[in-house]
């Protein structure tokens, strides 16, 4: 049986039509004041001025405004957490996102934990990504929770499953591993110290590829029945798992465009439009 596509492209598109709806009442009661997302883009790397342009996109089509603050890449780390103090009080502001990765100079911890927690709708500050593992109220990561919307959409129920996250990243896999674990999920987390990858990778049942090398995860690693979420991205439209020989096997999977990145986007342009209602 061919595996279900968890089509992300097509969630994200309809779930902006209910965002569109929901920012229209939101202008309404601000007496047509539009909800802000700003933007941090801290140098030229072509990827980077992409993804930021995507985002800036999606809040147009959806009738939010985007606000772009570009600095160069010589910036320190005090000019830009002075930047993101003035977004922090700029009421007009309800979001605000910085663009990972800034360059070497940049203390970018330091830089997201400045970020307001009321307007931390990326979910990159630690004080979120605590409350988020508590299961307390908070704005999760961008992705994790792009992901989770997904396989909540599609029905896959993650209780009691064995779950395996590869990768461990502050903004991916770690808030990963818990939105799973939140979800009763059995989880598992691999990086690069971590021994018998492909054994522990059979043993998954709700596989999360998050290593950012493409193909790296081998399709003969995967066991009948998984479920694959792929959150790579690679020129060429390669993710970071090779899928196409285990499609007979698998149960389903994100494809590689199409997937976990139209769910990362609208995740971050419901977050922002969350914030802007929890401000009146
Ligand atoms: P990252 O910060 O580079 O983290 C990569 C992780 O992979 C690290 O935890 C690393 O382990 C682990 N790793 C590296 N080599 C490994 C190996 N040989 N075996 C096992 N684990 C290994 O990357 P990221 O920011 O999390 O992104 C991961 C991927 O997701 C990238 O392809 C990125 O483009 C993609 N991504 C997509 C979206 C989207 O919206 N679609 C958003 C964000 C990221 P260590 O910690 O031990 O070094």
């Amino acid at each position: 049986m061919k595996p279900l596509i968890l089509d992300g492209k097509t969630l994200a598109s309809a779930s902006e039509g209910e965002i569109t709806k929901r920012v229209k009442r939101l202008i309404e009661d601000l007496g047509g004041k539009k909800p802000v997302l700003a933007t941090i883009l801290v140098g030229q790397d072509p990827a980077s001025a992409t993804y930021v342009r995507m985002k800036g996109n999606a809040c147009g089509r959806v009738g939010m405004d985007s606000r772009r603050i570009e600095l160069d890449g010589s910036t320190t780390t005090v000019e830009l957490l002075a930047e993101i103090d003035k977004l922090n009080k700029d009421e007009s502001v309800q979001g605000i996102l910085l663009q990972h990765p800034v360059p070497n100079q940049i203390d970018e911890k330091a830089c997201f934990d400045r970020i307001s927690a009321a307007k931390d709708v990326d979910g990159v500050t630690s004080l979120g990504f605590g409350m988020m593992a508590m299961g307390l109220d908070a704005y999760g990561s961008a992705t994790p929770g792009g992901i989770m919307r997904l396989l909540t959409h599609y029905k896959v129920d993650c209780t009691g499953k064995r779950a395996v996250v590869v990768g461990r990243s502050a903004i991916l896999g770690k808030p990963m591993a818990m939105m799973l674990l939140n979800a009763n999920a059995t989880v598992t987390i691999c990086h690069s110290k971590s021994k018998n990858l492909a054994e522990e990778v059979s043993r998954a049942e709700i596989l999360v590829g998050a290593v950012g090398r493409p193909e790296f995860i081998k399709s003969d690693w995967l066991s009948e029945g998984t479920v694959v979420v792929d959150a790579g991205y690679h020129p060429g439209g390669t993710g970071d798992v090779e899928i196409e020989p285990a499609l007979d096997r698998i149960s389903a999977y994100t494809p590689v465009p199409g997937g976990v990145g139209p769910m990362t986007i609208n995740t971050l342009i419901l977050q922002t439009l969350e914030a802007a209602e929890k401000s009146i």
